[in-house]
């Protein structure tokens, strides 16, 4: 069996139903997901989208250049500006897009979208709908989707990108529910497919944000952007990891130390809790390192106190934050503070695309938290990504467009059908007697990446994780799973991902090691200021022959904000 559609996308998250709804009144669109779309990632973002509306009580003088200049100013100038320009300005326009296609937006008391303040920013521009934002977008953008008779594959999950040297030509899929291994056929193939947050231990990412969709990029000799910069969210509850929004702190709430000090006042007096998270988590883990953090039988925090809100504001903008604590740690934030720590939370970098979503090979984009464009530099500030996702989602739909407007694309079905036989040798391959099992794997590698490229990092730490990580690799030539059903086999599916994070987060740890410098949330303790002579630029890995990645670089793009000390 082939199956064929205009356009492919892998993802059923923001960005990938975005641009699914922008093609799909014109093209056969076929849409992949590994769970059904409204399970995304997406789903579980809580805190709100930035778009510099007009409509502000409190920051009426707000534009979108303002918002540009404080995203590239957080990105700690590794943002390409004119990429980061064009997000601004189009995110106008997609904050009041989605509230037309019925997104319920909270509302400021006239009726106007309600806007929050977020780390990092200058005005009060977050968008939201109470702490579920990411739900009720969503949900709006899957609606949509099904009105409109997208054809959705949920349940299906990419093993492979098919592409000879200049051109994809579509993708290998596993239909988890009958393991069938199944070639599809497509003239322009979009990845959509999130971060890669679980290869490290601790994490507020849901467990499929295994990064797999990166790996399968690289694996295919597409270049893969800056995969050092990894996000480490300042507020995660304790033992679980589940995130506790910003927006907790972008209503008010407060950082304090065992003393009851809000400690930020030492390191960020003007902006305290709403410095931008690189800062934010570099001061709490501080705080914890040098002796000033609670104790707890779940671990070393710091409290994040909303008391002060009082009932009605926490029960009306943050009841999803309530919910949480109360069921995972019997907590009621109303009447006691929240046990939190810093953990990773983003993927800055990721498949390298410009700002239309093309990477270096034809008719293959990608967009949303997959992609690194790059927005986010060194540091995505909060309410950025969502933004990213829609912006990225559309105009990846245009660029689609007029990719398949332009000529004849052919395809070949040759390629597909024998790569289609070898990666079912491979996972037949993979049922077998062996010593390894993929979970031991993981579990080690996921807790390197937590102790050794975390928030602070080290050259020898760093070399020490690569070992590791060369390591885990050579285990994994003699991984095995258990039961030899194709369908619905979860210890399989992770046999298959897991090589993809194996690669993944070595061009993390590579990337950490060689970059000599501290910018946004790559903090090197043995050189920790930043050096724009020679660091400015971003640090691109692709697959050398040997299977081993190569680094170069690209130039950063800059328009009119010339890198400066970044001050809060
Ligand atoms: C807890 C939490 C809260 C957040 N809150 C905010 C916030 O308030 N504001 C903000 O701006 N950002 C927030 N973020 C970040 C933001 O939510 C994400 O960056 C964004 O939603 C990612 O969307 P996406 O469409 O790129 O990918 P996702 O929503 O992660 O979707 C990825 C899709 O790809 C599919 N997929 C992956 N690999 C494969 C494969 N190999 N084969 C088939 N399908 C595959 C998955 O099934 C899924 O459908 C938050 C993140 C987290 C973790």
């Amino acid at each position: 069996m082939m199956l064929y559609h205009d356009v492919l996308i892998v993802g059923g998250g923001l960005a990938g139903l975005r641009a699914a709804v922008g093609l799909c009144d014109k093209y056969d669109v076929g849409l992949l997901s590994k769970v059904y779309p409204i399970r995304s990632h997406s789903i579980a973002a809580q805190g709100g989208i930035n778009a510099a509306l007009a409509n502000n009580p409190n920051g009426k003088d707000d534009t979108w250049e303002k918002h540009t200049f404080d995203t590239v100013k957080g990105s700690d100038y590794l943002a390409d500006q004119d990429a980061a320009e064009l997000m601004c300005q189009e995110a106008i326009k997609v904050v009041y897009e989605m509230e037309h296609w019925g997104c319920p937006f909270s509302r400021f008391p006239d009726g106007s979208i309600a806007q929050r303040p977020f780390g990092g920013a200058g005005y009060p521009r977050t968008c939201f709908s109470t702490d579920l934002t990411g739900h009720v977008l969503l949900n709006t953008l899957y609606e949509r989707s099904v009105f409109k008779g997208v054809k959705v594959y949920p349940e299906w999950f990419v093993i492979a990108l098919v592409n000879d040297g200049g051109q994809c030509h579509g993708v290998i899929a596993f239909d988890l529910k009958n393991g069938e291994i199944v070639p599809i056929r497509a003239k322009a193939t979009l990845f959509a497919t999130g971060g890669y947050g679980r290869v490290y231990f601790y994490s507020t990412n849901a467990l499929i944000n295994t990064g797999s969709g990166i790996g399968i990029a690289y694996k295919a000799g597409v270049p893969i952007k800056d995969m050092e910069f990894v996000q480490f969210h300042p507020t995660a509850l304790i033992g679980t990891n589940i995130l506790m929004t910003e927006a907790c702190r972008g209503e008010g709430g407060y950082l304090t130390n065992k003393d009851g000090e809000r400690f930020m006042k030492r390191y960020v007096p003007n902006a305290m809790e709403l410095a931008p998270r690189d800062i934010v988590s570099r001061s709490i883990q501080t705080e914890i390192d040098e002796g000033r953090g609670l104790e707890h039988p779940l671990g070393k925090y710091i409290n994040l106190d909303l008391r002060h809100l009082g009932a009605e504001k926490i029960l009306a903008r943050l009841p999803g934050i309530r919910n949480i604590c109360l069921d995972f740690i019997g907590i009621d934030p109303i009447l006691e503070p929240i046990p939190i720590m810093p953990c990773q939370h983003y993927s800055m970098g990721g498949i390298d695309t410009n700002e239309r979503c093309e990477t270096d090979v034809k008719g293959f984009y990608g967009a949303g938290e997959c992609a690194c464009v790059s927005v986010h530099g060194a540091n995505r500030l909060g309410g950025n990504s969502l933004l990213e996702t829609i912006v990225f989602g559309k105009l990846a739909s245009f660029a689609i467009d007029e990719y398949l407007q332009n000529g004849e694309i052919k395809t070949d079905e040759g390629l597909l059908m024998s790569r289609k036989e070898e990666m079912e040798k491979k996972i037949h391959g993979l049922i077998r007697e062996g010593k390894e099992k993929p979970y031991t794997i993981l579990a080690d590698l996921s807790k390197t990446m937590s102790s050794l490229v975390g928030i602070f990092r080290k050259k020898e730490e760093l070399a020490q994780a690569l070992k590791n990580i060369e390591a885990a690799k050579e285990r994994y030539r003699h991984v095995h799973v258990s039961s030899p059903k194709l369908h619905m086999n979860h210890e399989l599916l992770n046999a298959v991902e897991l090589e993809y994070m194996l690669d993944v987060a070595h061009t993390i740890a590579l990337g950490a090691h060689l970059r000599e410098e501290s910018r946004g949330a790559h903090f090197r303790r043995d050189f920790n200021a930043r050096n724009d002579t020679d660091w400015l630029k971003h640090t691109i890995a692709k697959i050398g022959k040997d299977g081993e990645p190569v680094i170069s670089s690209k130039k950063v793009m800059i328009t009119k904000y010339q890198p400066m000390e970044r001050k809060y």
